[in-house]
């Protein structure tokens, strides 16, 4: 039995800053669920961040309050963070002073959001990172299905939106891999109001008729839908989609090259794993190993 833990990364709708909108599927064993748990709250626990959520764009990006420090490497946890949150009221202030409150408030949601890493540099942070994607990396059990969509050659075809597109996609990635290991697999989705209800319903649409390319005999159960705070996998699977679309549209290979290994193939072609360009040719080395010409 499998489990496929699907998240996103970059935003569906309009620019939002990403070109490409991600959608994977992370697959292990249920038999080795527990193992692998364990292996990442192990990673976890080396940089003090037991029972926190991995919330990959967060832990990446730079904490400009958090580098004025001075002398913050020399400081011990509790230092940095007491530091870090006087420069933060500091700026909170400021904006205050200055009569911006969407500022204000956008700013406070981004202090809420990283405040359980402010005890760590941003080269900590992004080692964590890396030895997450690293653990995954090993796993032998693990298979990673993906559609990567270039936002500006997607046509909403068949009436399916972006995300519909790309979950059918990666549901009939999943698929194949089962029929091929005559395995059974369930789908572990992070809670997202916006397409739950949607997904579900599509979903009993493919138990009935199949996908567009393929009967799912192999996958039970509609999706289920999990808060990612709570789920290790699924941030997990954020990261592994984090990756791949920095990867894309900023040639960051490190942190996708630890997951790469992990990409479903069979007779040597990356089937698990495609870059949707339209009828737009793409030479990258993601087409060119889907055997795309
Ligand atoms: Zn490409």
């Amino acid at each position: 039995m499998y489990i496929l833990y699907v998240d996103e990364s970059g935003v569906e709708e309009g620019s939002g800053g990403t070109d490409h909108f991600v959608l994977l599927g992370l697959a292990i064993r249920a038999e080795r669920w527990k193992e692998h748990d364990h292996a990442l709250e192990a990673v976890k626990r080396e940089f003090h961040l037991e029972g926190v959520e991995i919330h990959t764009a967060w832990m990446a990006r730079r904490y400009v309050d958090q580098e004025k420090v001075e002398g913050l490497p020399d400081l011990d946890s509790g230092g940095r963070v007491a530091a870090a949150k006087k420069e933060r009221a500091a700026h909170a202030g400021v904006l205050g002073i200055q009569g911006a409150p969407e500022k204000l408030k956008a700013y406070r949601r981004y202090c809420r959001a990283t405040e359980p890493y402010l005890h760590l540099l941003r080269s900590e942070r992004l080692d964590c990172l890396d030895r997450l994607a690293s653990q995954i990396g090993q796993w032998d059990d693990a298979r990673i299905f993906a559609e990567a969509v270039s936002k500006s050659d997607f046509a909403n075809r068949r009436g399916l939106s972006l995300y519909e597109a790309a979950f059918e996609q990666v549901l009939t990635r999943f698929q194949s891999f089962l029929e091929r290991r005559r395995a059974t697999g369930i789908v572990v989705h992070d809670n997202n109001e916006k397409v739950a209800t949607r997904l579900t319903h599509m979903a009993r649409e493919f138990h009935r008729f199949g996908t567009f390319w393929k009967k799912i005999h192999n996958i039970v159960e509609t999706p289920l839908f999990v808060d990612s705070g709570l789920t290790a996998m699924i941030q997990m699977a954020d990261l592994a989609a984090y990756a791949l679309r920095r990867k894309i549209e900023n040639s960051e290979v490190d942190l996708w090259n630890r997951f790469e290994p992990r990409v479903d193939r069979s007779r040597g072609k990356l089937v698990g794993l495609r870059h949707f360009t339209g009828s737009r040719r793409c030479s990258c080395c993601i087409c060119k190993a889907h055997g795309r010409r």
